[in-house]
């Protein structure tokens, strides 16, 4: 029973131009952040419309998220909204700020945060909002703007998922929000190895995002006595962080964002594909987008009956078919749920779809060959 040929969940689309792009940014000697990361910013800024958006280039999503808060504001006695069903890195960095994240449960459809019951956890400390826009399916972002001006919340938004994503004509990362922050993680759909991207139309946030990535160093200073050259002299004024993203991940995130959008047909047709292939079978398929763009980075199916997923998991395995499963919501884990005592029947549509939940295979690089067998070991796992 055991293919030969085992296929991993996940693999990076990356090739020979990735590859020379980072042998000739290691060649130019800049190997730490220089010329390729301010390319890759502006290029990146560009992809999702220009204009007054400004990208700050980070060496994860995390850092990102981090930083967001960050420039908001956000610090000891607030709260922060941000949906169970996430990374952890949603979470962790609200508590690096000395503030505490509130669990919100999720919709039933897509397992984005449901807004309805972020607002039955309002507070007089509510001070941000982080929607996930989960597997790459956006969030509605005329409900989320809409719901943060009346209650004067920030937006940071998790797009780890999401590029390229668009809710109706806006793409992800062009709306109203604070700030968005994608992640090039290897399984990301590009990816630099590690990296991240905060995007943002508020001058003011980026300049401080600028200063925070690399330990509090105001580069306004710097500029400054540029015109003086030789000079050596720089300014700290704050304990910042290091978060900066280096050249040769610059570069190779140039390459993939070149590729992103076919990278992104190549995996919004495989999801058609399972689609069409899983119509018959006991499965829920991952909720339609009427109107967008889905970035189609992960492909989450629900079992209707048995198997279990732990017994779908390990019959997938013993064809030789790597899956996962995104995420153990958070409300879960022992250090969220201890810290704050939570309650798994109050995260009710969570607590129900996790048992339940298995994502795909669905990178750009599988071949139609793979995307085949992927569909015949699903059928064979549900009907052992
Ligand atoms: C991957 C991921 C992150 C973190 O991204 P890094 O670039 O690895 O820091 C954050 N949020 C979600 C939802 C993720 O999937």
């Amino acid at each position: 029973m055991f293919s030969p040929d085992p296929l991993p969940f996940a693999l990076p689309d990356v090739g020979e131009e990735e590859v020379e792009a980072v042998a000739s940014a290691i060649r130019s000697g800049w190997v730490s952040t220089g010329p390729k990361t301010k390319e890759f910013e502006r290029a990146f800024a560009e992809c999702l419309g220009g204009g007054d958006l400004e990208a700050v280039a980070l060496n994860s999503a995390t850092a990102g998220l981090h930083l967001g808060l960050e420039a908001v504001g956000v610090g000891p006695g607030d709260e922060v909204l941000v949906p169970t069903w996430t990374f952890t890195a949603t979470a962790e960095v609200v508590r690096y700020l000395g503030a505490e994240p509130v669990f919100v449960d999720v919709m039933p459809d897509t397992l984005n945060i449901d807004l309805a019951k972020a607002r039955q956890r309002l507070s007089e400390k509510t001070k941000a909002i982080m929607p996930v826009h989960l597997a790459g399916h956006p969030v509605d972002l005329d409900q989320l703007a809409d719901f943060a001006s009346k209650h004067d919340l920030q937006v940071i938004e998790d797009a780890a998922h999401a590029f390229p994503a668009a809710w109706q004509g806006t793409p992800i990362g062009a709306g109203a929000s604070d700030a968005t922050v994608f992640s090039f993680y290897a399984t990301k759909t590009i990816t630099t190895g590690e990296g991240g991207m905060l995007v943002t139309r508020n001058p003011e946030l980026a300049a401080r995002a600028r200063v925070m990535r690399l330990h509090g160093i105001s580069r306004d200073a710097f500029d400054r006595y540029r015109s003086n050259p030789g000079s050596w002299r720089y300014d700290v004024v704050a304990p910042g962080y290091k978060y900066n993203l280096t050249d040769p991940a610059a570069a190779m995130g140039l390459v993939q964002l070149r590729r992103a959008e076919s990278m992104r047909l190549r995996r919004e047709q495989i999801g058609q594909r399972y689609s069409e292939a899983f119509g018959d079978l006991e499965l829920d398929l991952p909720a339609p987008l009427a109107d967008g763009t889905h970035a189609w980075h992960l492909f989450i199916v629900r079992l209707a009956d048995a198997p279990s997923r732990d017994d779908f998991v390990a019959r997938l395995a013993e064809q030789g078919i790597g899956s996962s499963v995104h995420f153990i919501p958070l409300h879960l884990q022992p250090y969220w749920r201890d810290r704050s005592s939570l309650d798994a029947d109050d995260f009710p549509v969570a607590t129900r779809e996790f048992d339940r939940v298995v994502s795909l295979p669905i990178f750009s690089s599988m071949t139609d060959e793979q995307v085949e067998r992927v569909i015949v070991a699903t059928r064979t796992a549900l009907s052992w």
